[in-house]
């Protein structure tokens, strides 16, 4: 059944207390560096004041470990959502407290308050139900738009929903459930997944649920390498981890019994060394020199995958095809990219590196859902109940 939405309900009048993610990169001298998870909260915090509610807002910054770290105050980020407003935001001094709950009975409608840091207390990351209960105790009505923390059983994020009449989610989790769990629910086919990054161990659970539901599946990057050893391959001091070395040959194994058309690369950018300036070469699966690391697929690989995405009517795709953060590295995951772009297919895209690459070479808004959150995209690509999302009223 769907989780219920705040556009479905009455919200004018009421107090909301609704959980974001502002949880954004500070500047050494403690302004906000990049204010793109403010921005994408903003759909949300404007209806609910257009709507009429008091709008109360509740986030994490940082690793503060249950203490109070002034560096770690939500102060600017109070400044500078006041400024996308365009109103004032009042922020408290604390997020639970008698001070808080005075602020939040002199609310008018319409009103924005901001929270202190919910991490400077232990009990926020310990779901403590104390705690999780004065939280509630603040409003009369719990909104999650905070995906990227969905996937943590923590107080501001589950407990506090076991004591509110009504939980619901934010315009922002909204859409990220639309794209990654409906759309994923009944693809357009031929659906395809690309899969790359570092470490096969993050996202294997993702490759074999969507073994189910895709009819091909495309490795590159640095997990490839974990599959081309399963296969026999050398590859030098490419990046593979031994252990799961047996998990990968299960999967080839699974994928050709149940018809899947997994693809590996079948040539690569090899570095004589994992530097930006090491001397480099184009080599197939075969030819990769002891000592050498592969940092890109090569050009017959980028071919073959890019012929299979073009015929794509959805594509879900997580990690880089290569170490692209170094110019002559990039070439795979840019390439890609602009096949993704280029099929007009459905896009998914998960993962900050991902997400990074594709604004690099211009094409993020080409995409048609980039997701907000790295652990909780995975995690629901993996067919996962995530914590926060399952305590949302039907
Ligand atoms: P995302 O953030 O999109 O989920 P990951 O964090 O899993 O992606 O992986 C991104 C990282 O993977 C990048 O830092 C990139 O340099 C690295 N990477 C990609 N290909 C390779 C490779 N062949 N060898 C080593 N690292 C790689
Ligand atoms: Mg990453």
């Amino acid at each position: 059944m769907a989780i219920k939405c705040i556009d479905e309900i009455e919200i004018a009048g009421k107090r909301l207390f609704i959980r974001v993610d502002f949880n954004v990169p500070l500047t050494d001298n403690g302004e906000v560096r990049d204010d793109a998870r403010i921005t994408a909260a903003l759909p949300t915090i404007r209806y609910a004041v257009e709507k009429g509610a008091k709008v109360i807002l509740a986030s994490h910054l940082g690793r503060p470990k249950g203490e109070v770290v002034p560096e770690m105050s939500l102060a600017p980020i109070a400044r500078r959502l006041s400024d996308l407003l365009g109103q004032e935001v009042t922020m408290a001094p604390d997020c639970i407290g008698a001070e808080v709950s005075s602020l939040v009975e002199k609310m008018k409608e319409g009103d924005v308050l901001l929270l202190e840091n919910l991490r400077f207390h232990p009990e926020e990351t310990q779901n403590d139900p104390g705690f999780a209960k004065q939280l509630a105790g603040l409003a009369d009505i719990y909104v999650n738009d905070a995906f990227g923390t969905a996937h943590r059983a923590h107080a501001s994020v589950e407990g506090i929903a076991h004591h509110v009449k009504v939980a619901v989610c934010g315009l922002l989790m909204k859409r990220e459930l639309e794209y990654l769990v409906n759309a994923l629910a009944s693809p357009e086919h031929p659906f395809v997944a690309l899969f790359g990054g570092a470490k096969v161990s993050d996202k294997i659970g993702v490759v074999k649920n969507l073994m189910g539901k895709v009819d091909t599946i495309l490795i590159g990057g640095g997990m490839a390498y974990t599959f081309l050893r399963a296969k026999g391959y050398e590859v030098g001091r490419s990046l593979v981890e031994d252990d799961k070395v047996p998990l990968a040959k299960g999967i080839l194994k699974e994928a050709q019994e149940r018809g899947v058309d997994l693809r590996l690369p079948v040539d690569h950018v090899v570095a004589e060394e994992f530097t930006p300036d090491a001397a480099y070469k184009v080599v197939t699966n075969k030819e990769i020199p002891p000592g050498w690391t592969a940092m890109d697929i090569g050009p017959q690989t980028i071919a073959d995958f890019s012929e299979v995405i073009k015929g794509a009517r959805t594509i879900v795709w997580n990690g880089p095809m290569g170490v692209f953060e170094v110019e002559t590295f990039a070439k795979g995951t840019e390439e890609l990219a602009k096949a993704i772009v280029a099929s007009g297919a459905v896009s998914i895209v998960g993962g900050g590196d991902s997400s990074a690459a594709l604004k690099a070479v211009g094409l993020a808004d080409k995409i048609t859902h980039i997701s907000t959150g790295g652990g909780a995209s995975l995690e629901l690509l993996e067919g996962k109940t995530l914590p926060g999302i399952a305590v949302l009223d039907r």
